[in-house]
């Protein structure tokens, strides 16, 4: 998605559920684009430079609710922050438990087939209706081994 499409997208999606998209919240989208991994509170500052984490936080919040932004734990149990599958593309994740870094890793289509497959299995077993899955792979990232 170019950039201008992504914001507009946004701009959709908050105006969905009745919020603006602020400077605030367009300087947080910018850092997530720019970081394209989860990255914590802390990534996020550093990355971005000026916000104050009072209003970061409570745009992380407004983000997520509108579904823009996607909220997983690190870990180390705080929390990590990255654009929702729907505006980027669907991917698992690398965990480092060493440092606690997470990375992005592309699905392969493979990979895709095989987990299709095991959750049709469990579908059926159980009746539950599956409508996405996550994987997180988690060890020792090749900085830290
Ligand atoms: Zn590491
Ligand atoms: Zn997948």
């Amino acid at each position: 998605m170019q950039d201008t499409e992504l914001h507009a997208t946004v701009g959709e999606r908050l105006r969905a559920v009745g919020q603006r998209y602020t400077p605030v919240r367009r300087a947080v989208v910018d850092v997530l684009v720019a970081t394209a991994r989860p990255v914590s509170m802390v990534e996020l500052l550093d990355a971005g430079s000026g916000l104050a984490q009072s209003s970061v936080y409570r745009s992380l919040g407004v983000l997520e609710e509108a579904g823009v932004v996607h909220r997983m734990l690190g870990p180390d149990g705080l929390a990590r922050h990255e654009l929702a599958e729907a505006l980027t593309e669907h991917h698992h994740h690398l965990v480092c438990t060493s440092c606690g870094t997470v990375e992005d890793v592309p699905a392969s289509l493979r990979l895709e087939q095989t987990v299709a497959r095991a959750v049709a299995q469990a579908a059926a077993a159980t009746g539950f209706r599956p409508q996405t899955h996550r994987l997180d792979l988690v060890g020792v990232c090749a900085r830290c081994d």
